[in-house]
């Protein structure tokens, strides 16, 4: 017998409706050049106005559209408006190399982009090579690029100006539709497309709401500093429009002392980032009055207790920890001091409060090492694996990647790890190759074959070094061919212009061959041993 409750589909278009209906007065405030505040009551008809922009462009119901652009109010009516019209949103990283994003755009036959003027010089000498994109709507914020004289470019604010406001034309009534669109790097291969569903999302948005979790409440006020185009800012968004949280976008804003002052001007409560943003605003914290942050949440990647002891001190919170994957909508796990924990001392609590902590409801975490579930002791080591709700059961897009997931439907995350009796989350290593670089993957496996493009170099195997400010940098052994004079300079001059230039080593190291393996693979172990130490003129 079935339950008696009503069947009502958890969709993204419910949390606009209760952002309007309980929080109309509630702020969207966007940094920049030019700071801009609306609320909810101006907001909500502008999403729905944008829904009708879709509909009159013909764009079709289940089409992608692609988004390039900050952390903004318009960025916000995109994450609304095109999930709400039966469109899938799909977040694009600017910052990923041509080929990466040509790949992407393809990938998912995105038929429309929306674009920040600001990020326009990057995305427009790309539109040729984009099969299915008919429009590129621009949306100025204050970039100074001439719109291009071109039918295909449309004016954000023109279109939304041309259309009454009135409800979406066709309610989501499955719950189970596509939503939106994020690639991940993979370890091998092209990146693999993450689907997230109108369902997984709202549960996701609600399960950060927990008190256990980022206890979001009317009371806060959150800034997403992580980027949008980002695993969704990690749902803050959408958590936002459930608690009824003010929030506060950063948008073009990446000075470190502008963005302290963002958070301290609007009295930010709570926070999210990753470490590579959180060290570079450490100078700037005791100039600006931070008293008002409650949680400042570290995720992407460990968090290394100098710099939570850095936060502590200046600010009086230490940096807690989240564990996530683009696959996991992301969050599964965040740090928290349990009742267990009553007796431990100020610098231990900073110390676990650093570790990714236990599984977030709706989600279950396990570690299996060569088939068998190992115990929960602290000790066991195995891959990680996880399953819930909010995690992709398949991938999208041209690669399937059907062996990141079990038999039994759980995801491999790649990672290895340990759970302790209480449930608590430790990250060993990555099992994956791929560097990341300041919150951003660098797939080793890429940046090789630009090395080797080179017609000098014989052999090139790329490994992920520690970064004081970055977490991790790529390394790059180079192997030229006998005979052949060739520098480190040399080897980044070949880069330039074939990968993004953030991807372009510091640290060159040139060798007369590359450790293998026993199957005759790079052996990264051996590299990484020789190389664990800084070199002495590493930035
Ligand atoms: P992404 O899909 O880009 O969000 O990257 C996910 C990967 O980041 C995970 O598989 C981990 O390798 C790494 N990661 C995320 N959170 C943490 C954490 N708290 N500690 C260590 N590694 C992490």
């Amino acid at each position: 017998m079935h339950g008696l409750m009503q069947d009502r589909p958890l969709t993204i278009p419910t949390l606009l409706s209760r952002a309007e209906t309980n929080f109309g007065h509630k702020r969207i405030v966007t940094g920049g050049t030019t700071e801009t505040v609306a609320t909810w009551r101006e907001v909500a008809p502008r999403v729905r106005k944008l829904a009708r922009v879709l509909e009159s462009l013909r764009v079709p119901a289940g089409a992608c559209v692609g988004t390039f652009a900050w952390n903004s109010q318009r960025h916000v009516e995109l994450y609304l408006g095109i999930p709400s019209s039966g469109r899938i949103l799909h977040t694009v990283n600017h910052r990923l190399y041509r080929e990466q994003i040509t790949f992407i755009v393809n990938d998912a036959a995105d038929d429309v982009l929306f674009v920040d003027r600001t990020i326009l010089p990057v995305i427009w000498p790309l539109v040729a090579s984009f099969d299915t994109v008919r429009h590129v709507i621009v949306m100025d914020d204050g970039g100074d690029m001439p719109l291009p004289d071109d039918p295909r470019v449309l004016d954000y604010e023109a279109l939304l100006a041309g259309q009454a406001d009135g409800p979406f034309e066709t309610p989501i009534e499955d719950e189970n539709l596509a939503a939106s669109l994020c690639y991940t790097s993979g370890t091998t291969g092209n990146p693999k497309g993450v689907l997230y569903s109108h369902r997984s999302v709202v549960l996701h948005s609600l399960l950060l709401l927990g008190a256990d979790v980022f206890a979001l409440s009317e009371r806060d006020v959150v800034a997403p500093v992580v980027p949008m185009f980002h695993v969704n800012a990690w749902g803050l968004p959408y958590a936002a429009m459930q608690s009824g949280s003010d929030l506060v976008l950063p948008g073009p804003v990446r000075d470190p002392e502008e963005l302290v002052s963002l958070l301290s001007r609007h009295r930010v409560t709570f926070s999210a980032g990753v470490a590579t943003v959180w060290r570079d605003l450490v100078p700037a914290l005791r100039r600006h009055d931070l008293s008002s942050l409650r949680h400042i949440a570290c995720g992407g990647g460990a968090v290394d207790d100098a710099l939570s002891s850095a936060y502590e001190e200046a600010i009086g919170i230490p940096l807690t920890n989240a564990w996530g994957m683009t696959e996991t909508s992301p969050v599964v796990t965040t740090s928290r001091l349990a009742t267990h924990h009553d007796g431990l001392d100020s610098d231990a609590r900073r110390l676990l409060l650093g570790t990714p902590g236990p599984a977030v409801p709706l989600t279950e975490i396990r570690v299996v090492a060569g088939g068998v579930e190992q115990p929960w002791d602290g000790q066991s080591q195995g891959e990680l694996q996880a399953a819930g709700a909010t995690i992709a059961g398949a991938y999208f897009g041209a690669d399937s990647g059907a062996d990141a997931f079990t038999a039994d439907g759980w995801l491999r995350t790649g990672d290895v790890a340990t759970i302790d009796e209480w449930g608590y989350l430790r990250i060993v290593d990555r099992s994956k190759d791929l560097v990341k670089s300041g919150g951003e993957w660098i797939s080793s496996v890429a940046l090789e074959n630009a090395v080797m493009s080179d017609p000098r170099v014989r052999e090139a195997a790329v490994i992920g070094v520690v970064d004081a400010r970055w977490g991790e940098r790529p390394l790059a052994c180079v192997v030229p061919f006998e005979g052949v004079d060739l520098t480190a300079d040399d080897v980044r001059d070949h880069l330039r212009g074939r990968v993004a230039s953030w991807w372009i080593p510091e640290r060159i190291e040139m060798m007369t061959e590359i450790p293998k393996t026993a199957t005759g693979k790079w052996s990264k172990q051996t590299l990484r041993q020789r190389f664990a130490d800084p070199a002495p003129d590493a930035d």
